[in-house]
């Protein structure tokens, strides 16, 4: 199925619907499924365990459609983690890291969890001999790789907090190789948005190189996530490197893919509350609003408007209804005029907006609706009064 396609399918589903409410998230199955898809095709031609990071998005709904085609879920916290083993239920493995884990959490988090990367010396030393046997524990390394720009989502930004960089564990495991006595494995995760598997590629070389000696004793590592799947040739790249990694250290390799799965397949759909004039050009206030895609915010992205155009003849300005004057999706161009009522479709949101939303203003947040693989709309959550009232 073409792009087009595919959107018009999208469109078609949300226009047929009257009862739909707006705003909505909605969830494209078929999306989701086709990623998984490529997925599996990965597990056939190389050793690799998929799971999925829970924290693109974390609907229950959602994570039951995901569960069966992947072999665990990786977590950033014991919530997460709670929700991850609930979900799959006796079957596949949790698998946990984070770099601030509580005192008072760690046998919980040992009860849910599978696997748990420490994310730095102290931290392992410190929680070793409650949870060593009862987990397998590794450590997050820190390749020293930055391929990110913005070094807000750079886990190899200078003082980084995330991970044991790849000297210091060479020097500890010469040095000390008692202090790393149960150790089983290596964790590493250092890209965001990724297209370009040579960046994996060159990170794993790294890796292999500083702590070629090391690695032999492991028996997994986890090559994290920070990649786009689009296609075959995705596939086949990181089916190349895991399987030099395979051959070579006969390690087990896990990948943990959070936006690859989920952020193609998801929309938000709202709906234009308002229209009027202001200095020049036209406002269209929407019933959403940027706390409902707040990395849009965050990173200042320009949303994808499905029905937007480059050069359509009226111009809108989008807006939030908070009341934040900032509260802007951007100028945009249709081919047609927008009337109070008309939906807005806003493509490519599935990942990070959801789990990130908030009720700023007591403005409600938008309803669930995953457009399963029959084209039906089933409502997977909605909220009200009461979700606001009682956070607070
Ligand atoms: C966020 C994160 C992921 C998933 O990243 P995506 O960019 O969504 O693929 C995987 N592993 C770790 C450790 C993470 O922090």
């Amino acid at each position: 199925m073409t792009k087009e396609q595919r959107l018009n399918d999208i469109a078609l589903a949300v226009y047929a619907d009257s009862g739909l409410m707006t705003p909505s998230y909605i969830y494209d199955e078929r999306a989701i499924l086709g990623t998984l898809d490529l997925l599996s095709g990965l597990r056939k031609a190389a050793a690799c365990h998929i799971l999925y990071s829970v924290k693109a998005v974390s609907v229950a709904g959602l994570l039951e459609t995901i569960a069966p085609h992947v072999d665990g879920f990786s977590t950033s916290s014991l919530f997460e983690s709670r929700l991850a083993r609930e979900t799959l239920g006796g079957r596949g493995s949790v698998h946990m890291v984070s770099p601030g884990i509580r005192p008072d959490e760690m046998l919980k988090i040992a009860e849910q969890c599978d696997y748990l990367s420490f994310n730095s010396l102290p931290q392992w030393e410190r929680n070793r001999p409650a949870v060593r046997d009862r987990m397998r524990c590794g450590l997050r390394v820190n390749p020293g790789l930055s391929f990110v720009e913005d070094d807000r989502y750079n886990p190899c930004r200078p003082w980084s907090k995330l991970g044991v960089s790849l000297e210091v564990l060479h020097d500890r495991h010469k040095q000390s190789p008692a202090s790393l006595q149960g150790i089983s494995g290596f964790h590493f995760h250092n890209n965001c948005e990724s297209r370009e598997f040579a960046e994996l590629d060159w990170t794993v070389t790294k890796i292999c190189d500083a702590l070629g000696d090391y690695l032999p004793e492991m028996s997994w590592i986890n090559l994290g996530g920070g990649y786009f799947l689009e296609n075959e040739a995705h596939i086949r790249m990181l089916a190349a490197i895991v399987n030099r990694l395979h051959d070579q250290y006969g390690l087990t390799i896990f990948f943990e893919p959070g936006k690859a799965i989920v952020n193609r397949a998801g929309f938000l759909v709202a709906s234009v509350l308002d229209l009027f004039e202001s200095d020049g050009k036209t406002i269209a206030i929407l019933d959403t609003s940027i706390n409902h895609l707040p990395e849009i915010f965050e990173y200042q992205y320009r949303p994808v408007v499905m029905q937007a155009t480059e050069s359509g003849a009226y111009e809108y300005r989008l807006a939030g209804s908070s009341c934040l004057s900032g509260d802007l999706l951007g100028d945009y161009r249709f081919d047609t005029r927008l009337a109070v009522g008309s939906r807005i479709l806003i493509e490519n949101i599935g990942a990070y907006m959801l789990v990130k939303a908030n009720m700023f203003n007591g403005i409600n947040l938008p309803s669930v609706y995953l457009l399963d693989r029959d084209r039906k709309l089933r409502l997977l959550k909605r909220f009200d009064y009461s979700h606001y009232r009682d956070r607070l």
